[in-house]
């Protein structure tokens, strides 16, 4: 896939994102589990959290072009406390040599302890950045954008939007769907922005279906996706919809019940599964799979866009 704002050169050309070793295309496995079998469906995971122990999952599809695009500058990002997005890109300073800024959501967090996720950020180098609840909210403004840019002396920086999900991010969710032509019918991730969903609709073929389960209480989600769609394509691509029905009450939200699937989850096929995004996307398929959604012969295929922190 091409991307032609992409600059060649730069101090993180291609040749320094590929030194990293990405794992891809990502490995895909068939698994067994009879809550699919009797159904006559099969269930076949897509293990994207295989592609590189640090930047893991969707988010090195979506950071690799933007790493690319920001050609040695300061990367400056956004992210709640716990975000995988904000980790992600702070290993990706570290082990690329760029310098990173993380903004996070919530003043408070300045005058308490580092989380563990906000941790790992700092000791990979990225400067920590905490702004009010009020002013992130609007941070997609540019004059708000512009006091934030000011505030954490990060004027001339790269800014890659909340969750990674910009043009290039999407156009880079692309070869997911494109590694999954032919290999499924329906291809099922779970959403936080859309950005990863929107890219792999558009890489499949027109027979196969993407299904994005939303873990975030709205329904804004399809409006999001489309919205990511035409600014990356130039218009809405590919076959998929949202189901707004699993997200558990909302972001980080769980349950006794969702984390007792995902225990299980664990222990039936050894994959470590990640409790925010992934578990509520397994969750789903199963219910789905037993609603009938699927008809007999159905080939599912779920993107397992992340691993859990810290590591089990
Ligand atoms: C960030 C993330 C997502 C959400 O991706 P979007 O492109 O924002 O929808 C899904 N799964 C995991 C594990 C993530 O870390």
């Amino acid at each position: 896939m091409t991307s032609p704002d992409v600059p060649s050169g730069g101090r993180t050309p291609d040749a320094a994102v590929l030194r990293l070793r990405p794992r891809l295309p990502s490995p895909l496995r068939e698994v067994t589990d009879e809550r699919f079998a009797r159904h006559g469906v099969r269930l076949l995971l897509k293990r994207d959290d295989l592609i590189h122990p640090e930047l893991i999952g969707n988010k090195w599809r979506k950071l690799a072009p933007n790493l690319r695009a920001a050609a040695g500058r300061t990367l400056l990002t956004f992210g709640g406390a716990y975000s995988n997005h904000l980790r992600a890109t702070a290993a990706a300073g570290r082990l690329l040599g760029l310098d990173t800024v993380g903004v996070v959501r919530g003043q408070e967090l300045a005058d308490r302890p580092l989380n563990p996720s906000l941790v790992r950020c700092a000791t990979d180098g990225m400067r920590l950045h905490f702004v009010d609840r009020s002013t992130y909210r609007r941070v997609a403004e540019p004059q708000v954008l512009a006091g934030v840019l000011r505030a954490a002396d990060a004027e001339d920086a790269y800014v890659v939007p909340e969750g990674g999900s910009n043009s290039l991010a999407v156009r880079g969710c692309h070869a997911l769907g494109e590694e999954l032509r032919g290999r499924a019918d329906v291809v099922a991730v779970a959403c936080g922005t859309g950005g990863t969903l929107a890219g792999l609709a558009a890489g499949l073929t027109p027979e196969q279906r993407a299904l994005g389960v939303a873990v975030l209480k709205g329904d804004f989600l399809a409006g999001e996706t489309a919205a990511l769609q035409t600014l990356a394509f130039g218009g809405r691509r590919g076959t998929w919809s949202v189901d707004t029905r699993f997200h558990f009450g909302g972001y980080a939200r769980t349950s006794d019940e969702l984390e007792a699937f995902a225990r299980d989850f664990e222990s039936r096929h050894a994959l470590p599964v990640e409790r925010l995004y992934v578990a509520k996307l397994l969750y789903a398929l199963v219910a789905l799979t037993e609603e009938g959604a699927f008809p007999r012969g159905t080939t599912v295929a779920a993107v397992i866009t992340g691993a859990p922190f810290p590591p089990a």
